[in-house]
């Protein structure tokens, strides 16, 4: 039980490090008492494109730098994924007495591939630690699909542009290939390819945005005006640029119902005929009535306001565009997630086995987004929402409370109870437990 709690810790550190922009890959190193010590996630973006900063390599180094080898003999180190020969190695080296890991190797690989940033190497870590003179105890693997679900997606992804690549081009180079993330505008490219180099992404995307604001009012308006309408004419027969497209389509903007493009058509009519430009929003950051909300809303805005307003929605958009073209160290955060854990005050334990739903809410209106069973641990086995799938808006957790504590002696003073919250940052994970006993519950806004 404590090595699935801990191996699970261990899968949540590699979503982190994936939403960082580094290798979906985690590790944690528990005590004796299975209390965890020090987590651990892979490093590869964050140590400027280190291929041998795996999670468990740097685990064991900063552990070894930390506790006595008899210490370490007690310890246990849980790691995502098989460690490799060189994960191994280290781990040996280290002195850590167990290993507890999630994905084999043989899964691994088969989900990497020969992808140039991973290609697996195939040994498994107890044909490794055999070859030693210390005994190290090996458990795995354990949960393998939940901790293949870290990997989904991953390795599928084109292999992206480094920007080590990026401040070594030539400008015609660097413009062609940054030329999406600002559409329509070279000049932006040009102006902060002689800013290079750049030591971070974020540092990158600050200079282009900086090019933006910089320029004066009249660029700046011809800038503006180069953007798509929302659901607009262009949006709904596909003519639009290839990432506006995808992220029209990700609301299902391109073909909006007759009443929503009628409403959209109204909106942007009288927001350019107010502004000069047409509205722009970050279309992936918003669910589709927060994007309604934010329309109605800054219609009124003051004119200045409105620039302001479309700027920084600007940098929103591309900072999205260019983390998801651009690898590289100081990759800005853009990818939240959302969990729930439920834990039961009359029994003093996680509530496992209770049913959850999530809904999105438009008013009264709810769309289901998710629906999920507790755990052992009182937890879903996956984040409710991941990935960069979290959005603006309000939402609404169902706890089949009632049917949880049905075999109590007395009849459940609790129905479903339902919990409503907004996310108003899309980049910040959310975490909204419940606190619940048959006759009162509460919740609080974790991370
Ligand atoms: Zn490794």
């Amino acid at each position: 039980m404590d090595d699935e709690t801990n191996l699970r810790a261990a899968f949540a550190v590699a979503r982190k490090a994936r939403a960082q922009g580094d290798h979906p890959f985690g590790a944690v190193l528990a005590g004796p008492d299975g209390t965890i010590l020090m987590e651990q996630g892979n490093a590869h973006a964050a140590e400027g494109q280190d291929p041998t900063a795996h999670a468990e390599r740097l685990l064991a180094t900063r552990a070894a730098k930390r506790h006595l080898a008899p210490f370490l003999a007690e310890c246990t180190l849980y790691s995502s994924a098989e460690p490799c020969a060189m994960c191994a190695g280290a781990i040996y080296w280290a002195g850590i007495g167990r290993v507890v890991y999630g994905q084999s190797k043989s899964s691994l690989k088969a989900a990497t591939g020969d992808h140039a940033e991973n290609p697996t190497l195939d040994l498994p870590c107890r044909t490794v630690f055999a070859a030693g003179q210390r005994r190290v105890e090996v458990v795995g693997p354990m949960l393998e699909d939940e901790a293949a679900s870290v990997q989904d997606g991953f390795w599928t992804q084109p292999p992206r542009l480094t920007l080590d690549a990026l401040n070594r081009a030539d400008i015609a180079g660097f413009t062609q290939a940054l030329g999406h993330v600002f559409e329509h505008a070279p000049w932006v490219e040009e102006q902060a390819a002689a800013l290079r180099p750049f030591e971070t992404v974020s540092a990158l995307h600050a200079a282009m945005m900086k090019m933006v604001l910089d320029a004066d009012a009249d660029t700046q308006t011809v800038f503006l005006r180069g953007h798509p309408e929302l659901a607009g004419e262009a949006a709904r027969r596909a003519t639009l640029a290839a990432h506006s497209s995808a992220e029209q389509a990700s609301l299902g903007l391109d073909h909006p119902d007759a009443d929503l493009g009628a409403r959209f058509d109204r909106l942007n009519a009288t927001y350019r005929a107010r502004f000069g430009f047409p509205f722009i929003i970050c279309v992936r950051r918003h669910t589709l009535p927060s994007i309604l909300a934010n329309f109605e809303q800054r219609l009124n805005g003051a004119p200045h306001a409105e620039r302001t307003a479309a700027l920084a929605e600007i940098a929103h958009i591309t900072r999205l565009r260019l983390t998801a073209l651009v690898d590289g160290p100081g990759k800005p955060a853009t990818e939240g997630w959302l969990t729930t854990h439920v834990l039961d005050t009359a029994a003093g334990r996680p509530a496992a086995r209770m049913t959850v739903a999530l809904f999105e809410l438009d008013g009264e209106r709810r769309t289901l987004r998710a629906t999920a069973t507790t755990n052992a641990d009182g937890r879903t086995d996956a984040p409710l929402i991941a990935h960069g799938s979290l959005r603006i808006g309000v939402y609404e957790l169902r706890f089949d409370v009632g049917a949880y504590f049905q075999s109590q002696p007395e009849p459940s003073f609790l129905g479903v109870v339902p919990i409503r919250f907004a996310v108003a940052e899309p980049e910040t994970h959310y975490h909204v437990p419940l606190l619940v006993s048959p006759g009162a519950y509460s919740t609080y806004r974790g991370s």
